[in-house]
């Protein structure tokens, strides 16, 4: 049976629990199935409506999961209580479940020392995990085909890729092109985390859904983003809610 999907500005997100996104997730590594996991945000959304090839990518999905507290306020206002999935820990339970089933990874993004030290750091935190690839993500267009070369012969199973939004989700429609039997996965600043690099928001803040708040006044560079894209996305999902009723 195919799970629920519901529209939010456009967009399909599906309505699965952390748990049931995982096992879609481990049934598609499993059997090799090509799949490019979207974790969606208002960041996305809004960088979607002005980038038709992200947007298209988002509507080829068979996996976005609802990675921020404005998806799940979207939601809600909708009459849709639904679980938040944090693209992060999601990335770190699959990685888990491919130490347990011995399916090897790749990661690329972030700066060389940030993903070599995510690489220990991964390594002692799962002791049978296979980094079959690693590289950083500040490579030239001309270096691009030997990196999706590496990384195909590489075999991984689960590539998680964090270059930013739209450069990462990009950059793995080129590599799905390539190299199809695997899953991937977007994952922004989550190499910087792994590597000790930048923390995490302590629980309180994730607990209600705030990380980004955090995130936005511990590193302020976010401010601009932030005040781009989030009050507009809260004026339109208000009124697709009354609009819907
Ligand atoms: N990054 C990269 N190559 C680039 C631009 C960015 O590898 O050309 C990395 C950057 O080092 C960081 C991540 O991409 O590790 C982007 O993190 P950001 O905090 O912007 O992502 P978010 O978590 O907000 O999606």
């Amino acid at each position: 049976m195919e799970a629920a999907r519901k529209q939010i500005l456009g967009y399909f997100i599906d309505l699965l629990t952390f748990d049931e996104a995982v096992e879609k997730t481990k049934k598609a590594i499993e059997l090799r199935n090509k799949l490019h996991i979207i974790t969606i945000n208002p960041e996305i959304i809004e960088t979607a409506n002005k980038n038709q090839e992200l947007s298209q990518l988002i509507h080829n999905s068979e996996l976005v999961i609802p990675e921020s507290a404005g998806i799940k306020l979207a939601l809600k206002l909708k009459g849709i209580n639904q679980e938040q999935i944090p693209g992060i820990d999601f990335a770190k339970r699959i990685i888990a479940e491919c130490d347990k089933n011995n399916y090897s990874i790749a990661l690329i993004g972030a700066e060389e020392d940030v993903i070599q030290k995510a690489c220990i750091n991964l390594n002692n935190e799962f002791k049978n995990l296979k980094i079959s690839y690693i590289q950083n993500g500040y490579f030239s267009g001309e270096q691009e085909d030997k990196i999706i070369e590496n990384l195909k012969n590489s075999g991984a199973r689960f590539i998680a890729v964090a270059l930013g939004v739209p450069k990462q989700e990009l950059f793995i429609k080129r590599c799905m092109e390539k190299y199809p039997d695997a899953v991937y996965i977007g994952i922004g600043g989550a190499f910087d985390v792994w590597a000790g690099k930048v923390e995490r928001a302590p629980k309180f803040f994730r607990a209600i859904g705030c990380e980004w708040f955090y995130r936005t006044i511990t590193q302020p560079k976010r401010i601009k983003r932030v005040y781009k894209t989030l009050p507009i996305y809260l004026f339109k999902i208000i009124i697709e809610a009354i609009q819907k009723k």
